[in-house]
């Protein structure tokens, strides 16, 4: 009997592991039946009565009409019954875009071998070259101060140098005169940008995301494009997109602009048209955009288009001098100058070809944003935050060498090398994120959900590195002014997690959310079958999601318990994967089947009820992020060549992470709404207790100190950034005294030692390398250098003053006299 429950136990677990499907598992049943009435010796009877039940249950089980019958159709009737109905915007929202990596990791069997053998995404020379000149020169061009604190936007003439060079229309297929970058090259400009000044990347990024361009270029009319994307890339038009209004934020499909078709005089003839009543406010680009990208739902009472009345979200192009249309005036969002502001109309007459591919397109409007939402969000917002990451990095590790306290510099005082190895390690994920992210639209990708994860997690990561690096500048990060250059980038960082999906909804609706139902192997296949088929088709196609949907969930489950009782030692690892990283593919593998299990039974648990409990929802959409950013650092590090010096940030990352995800997935358990339920999913995921353990102090060290040294590592971390040429510029005088106080340490350890020694009193008013020069205990050489060095030091530390009006006074009457336009509103 023991030989045989061993038996079936091993059966189960291995069966369940490799998810076996029906008929092996009633091979299996069958010989351990065999095997139990020949140990066990039963009377016939009893045989008799096994081998009926056996054969009952065998039956239910494969044949599958009897099973649809008995089992699957039933549960279908209580699925119907109890799945929520969804809006067709809903529905739109949910279908919109593609599902890649993501897919795998939901599956809770990512297959590593995959990851790693896509392609690293690599920019071409053309694009490689415009980074290096166009794109160098106008971050050159633009003085941080004077945007923020002088012309309130960007001078005239670098607005004219973005039109001039195409920067407006990276997005833009060559044949309509566009640059026709590839995401990467995209996301490598906006990253450059946005390491000098946050207007000027805004300014770069909104025409390039989701806006009249990339609509124009997936459903406008030959006409349109013809038109307007050749006017659009060399920037003879500004465009915007003006979604949100006072009463539609978050919820955006709510919008009450409206429009109604309608016939009206245009150009002196009678046209077929709509008079469109709107209020839009936070638009960016709008108040100087000539071409306005308008959402509003449309109505067709007279139906002069067709049987409809309301026919949905509709998106128009606007030609902001049309009559009627009110934009101009400018919101200060958090003092980023970007433009930015609201615009309204009220019964604007337009003729109905344009709407965004033309009448045929009415009441298209939400598919259409839905569908190209991802390609933006994968961009925008996550390379900004990137360019953000590595600018801060670069110059708050310099700053930590450059600025000293307790006759130390403060990067080496452990609290300050605490902040300074988060900033560093972090950088490292999010670069790595990005271009895995810009990676998959390359390769044709629309992904909704990741775009979503890098949405939120590298916003939230820039958040935290600007809060580390504010608390590193101490005052000097507090005071602005053109030596500040932590300051702005604090000032802004609350835009980015707003905007695209404010950081809070996107976490706790969307990625999990929409992520259950995309990624998931079956969930939209059994609520397709449950709501959109019907008969014979749904019994069939939900009979086979459903029961795969079940083998599914016990074989994760399986899994994730054998990994917790082997510690992970059975996870897959990729076939050429570095020996290095083998253990971190290993934990994930593990994190990966509970996280697919955990999802499981909390949909099972809670029903349609888990969209509300967005505490729960979060933190299994943290999961499933915390499986994608180890996804992209790990293949990152594969695809830079694996190089050693870069060992300690991919171990903070990924410790940080899997201890992140198993906090996560803590929560969960503690919250779960069913006890025993949550009882025996910590026994199957924790069969061991939690055995993730956070980043070390000695690693964290390790990431500090790449930061605190000239080098590779430091180059290659903050590769792509724009470095201040000079040392006239604020972040070019920091790089030339952070080189020049490390040259100078051996200087100013002599002098350290003679003071400790009495080799020479400190004299008040007179400094130690004058009074070593003077005691020739340092040589003329060496006192040149230590004199470069503190003057290089002074500036660094230096912090803005201004006069009572903070010169604003001045400032307005030179750009009155250089008649620049937007200083009146300033
Ligand atoms: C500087 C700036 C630039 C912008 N540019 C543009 C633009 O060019 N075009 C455009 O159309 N719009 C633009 N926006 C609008 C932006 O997209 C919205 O601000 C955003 O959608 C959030 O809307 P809201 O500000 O009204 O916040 P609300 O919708 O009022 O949200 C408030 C809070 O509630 C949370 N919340 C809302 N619903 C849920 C939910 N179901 N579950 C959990 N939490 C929820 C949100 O996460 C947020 O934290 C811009 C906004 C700003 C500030």
């Amino acid at each position: 009997m023991i030989g045989f429950v061993a038996a079936a136990i091993a059966a189960f677990f291995v069966l369940a592991y490799f998810q076996a499907p029906i008929l092996a598992w009633t091979v299996a049943g069958g010989a351990l039946l065999a095997y139990l009435s020949m140990v066990a010796a039963f009377g016939s009877t009893t045989n008799i009565v096994l081998g009926a039940v056996f054969l009952v249950v065998t039956a239910l089980l494969n044949l599958r009409p009897l099973r649809r019958l008995v089992f699957s159709d039933p549960v279908l009737g209580i699925y119907r019954r109890i799945l929520p109905d969804m809006s067709q915007t809903e529905k739109e929202a949910i279908d919109a875009g593609t599902v890649w990596w993501d897919a795998d990791l939901f599956s809770g069997k990512p297959d590593w071998n995959k990851l790693l053998a896509i392609p690293a995404p690599r920019l071409s020379a053309e694009e490689q070259a415009f980074l290096d000149g166009p794109c160098e020169e106008v971050c050159a061009m633009t003085n941080d101060w004077e945007v923020t604190h002088e012309y309130y936007d960007l001078p005239p003439h670098v607005w004219q140098y973005v039109k001039d060079k195409g920067f407006l229309g990276m997005i833009i297929p060559k044949k309509y005169g566009g640059l026709g970058f590839s995401a990467l090259a995209h996301s490598a400009v906006v990253m450059k940008l946005s390491t000098r000044s946050n207007a000027l990347s805004v300014s770069v990024m909104v025409p390039n995301s989701l806006g009249p361009a990339e609509l124009l270029l997936h459903y406008g009319t030959e006409e349109q494009k013809n038109y307007y994307l050749p006017r659009l890339a060399k920037g003879l038009e500004v465009p915007c997109f003006a979604l949100t209004s006072p009463e539609a934020g978050s919820d955006a499909a709510s919008i009450p602009d409206y429009g109604v078709v309608c016939k009206g005089q245009w150009q002196g003839k009678e046209a077929l048209g709509m008079r469109v009543t709107w209020d839009k406010r936070y638009i960016t680009l709008g108040p100087i955009a000539s071409l306005l990208g308008l959402a509003f739902r449309l109505y067709d009472p007279e139906h002069l288009l067709g049987d409809q009345e309301d026919l949905g979200i509709t998106c128009a192009l606007v030609p902001t001098n049309t009559p009627g249309v009110n934009i101009g005036r400018r919101h200060l969002p958090l003092n980023a100058v970007f433009q930015n502001g609201p615009n309204s109309g009220k019964d604007v007459f337009m003729p109905i070809d344009w709407i965004i591919g033309g009448k045929d397109y009415a009441g298209k409007g939400w598919m259409m944003l839905m569908g190209c939402l991802a390609a933006g969000r994968s961009i925008s917002l996550p390379t900004s935050s990137v360019g953000g990451a590595k600018g801060l990095a670069r110059i708050t590790g310099a700053y930590s060498r450059v600025r000293s306290q307790f006759k130390t510099p403060i990067g080496k005082l452990e609290g300050v090398e605490e902040a300074l190895g988060r900033i560093a390690a972090n950088t490292y994920m999010m670069d790595a994120t990005r271009i895995m992210t810009a990676g998959a639209v390359d390769l044709g990708e629309k992904p909704a959900v990741i775009s979503a994860i890098a949405k939120y997690h590298m916003t939230e990561r820039a958040r935290r590195i600007v809060d580390d690096s504010m608390d590193i500048h101490g005052g000097k990060g507090i005071c602005l002014g053109p030596n500040n250059w932590v300051g702005r980038g604090y000032q802004v960082i609350p835009v980015g997690i707003t905007v695209e999906g404010a950081n809070i909804l996107t976490r706790t609706l969307i990625i999990f959310g929409q992520g259950a139902i995309r990624c998931h192997p079956y969930v939209l296949r059994e609520m397709r079958a449950a709501k959109d088929m019907e008969g014979k088709a749904a019994s069939i196609e939900f009979d086979d999601a459903f029961t795969s949907h079940i083998g599914h969930t016990i074989s994760n489950g399986v899994r994730a318990f054998v990994h917790g009782m082997t510690s992970s030692r059975l996870g897959q690892v990729p076939r050429d994967g570095a020996a290095e990283t083998r253990h971190y593919f290993r934990f994930s593998s593990r994190l990966a089947a509970a996280f697919a299990f955990l999802a499981d039974v909390s949909m099972l648990a809670m029903g349609g009820a888990l969209k509300r409990k967005e505490k729960i929802s979060g933190r299994l959409g943290d999961v499933l992020s915390m499986l994608y950013l180890v996804s992209a650092t790990l293949k990152h590090y594969e695809d830079q060549g694996r190089h050693k010096e870069d060992l300690p940030l991919i171990r903070w990352v990924v410790r940080d992470a899997l201890y992140s995800a198993q906090y996560a997935i803590d929560q969960i358990l503690s919250n779960f709404p069913v006890k025993p339920v949550a009882r025996l999913l910590r026994w199957t995921i924790f069969p061991l207790g939690m055995s993730f353990r956070p980043p070390l102090d000695s690693r964290n060290r390790e990431c500090a100190q790449m930061l605190l040294e000239p080098g590779i590592a430091r180059d290659r971390l903050t590769a792509g950034m724009y470095i201040g040429k000079g040392e006239s510029d604020p972040t070019g005088v920091l790089e030339a005294a952070f080189l020049a106080t490390i040259a100078c340490e051996p200087i100013d350890e002599k002098l350290r030692k003679a003071v400790k020694k009495g080799k020479m009193t400190l004299r008040p008013g007179v400094d130690l390398g004058t009074l070593a020069r003077e005691k020739d205990l340092i040589s003329q050489d060496e006192y040149s250098q230590w004199l470069r060095k503190e003057t290089l030091r002074k500036q660094v530390i230096r912090v803005d003053d201004f006069p009572q009006d903070f010169g604003r006074a001045e400032i307005l009457a030179r750009l009155a006299q250089e008649r620049v336009p937007t200083a009146k509103a300033a």
